[in-house]
């Protein structure tokens, strides 16, 4: 099990004046593999050696059909990818169905599905019952 590709050290990658330089750091991770050179997640659990593109981009660039990403929305017809977060997209950022256009003139819909949450309904209060004991709830 040790052919592993060491990881890069932060310590490595100093400036002059002694301070992390985070630029090169984040170069020399994505030469060695260790994010996304694409997207720069850091979802890869082993370096690689190499610039290595993570899952999501891979699909984003090989999968024919419906792909999901967490960074990158893919137009149908030219295949152009981009961060809605830089393209002011905002409502993309919410969950549902929302349209979108790519320079290339296609129009599509992009269905944003935000993570997980529960929500429960409110407490019930008992009715009669003793005084609310807020003092010890709260804080
Ligand atoms: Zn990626
Ligand atoms: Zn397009």
């Amino acid at each position: 099990m040790d052919n592993r590709v060491p990881r890069v050290k932060s310590e490595d990658y100093k400036k002059e004046d002694d301070s992390e330089d985070w630029t090169a750091y984040r170069k020399a991770r994505i030469e060695n593999g260790e994010i996304c050179h694409v997207c720069q997640c850091d979802f890869i659990i082993f370096p690689k050696g190499r610039k290595w593109k993570c899952g999501d981009c891979k699909r984003l660039e090989e999968d024919q059909g419906e792909v999901t990403s967490r960074k990158f929305v893919r137009c149908p017809k030219c295949g152009l990818q981009w961060d809605p977060y830089h393209s002011e997209e905002y409502d993309l950022f919410e969950d549902g169905d929302h349209d979108s256009s790519c320079e290339c003139g296609c129009d599509f819909r992009v269905s944003t599905n935000v993570t997980h949450a529960f929500t429960s309904p409110p407490r019930i209060q008992e009715e009669g019952g003793k005084e609310p004991e807020e003092d010890e709830a709260e804080e």
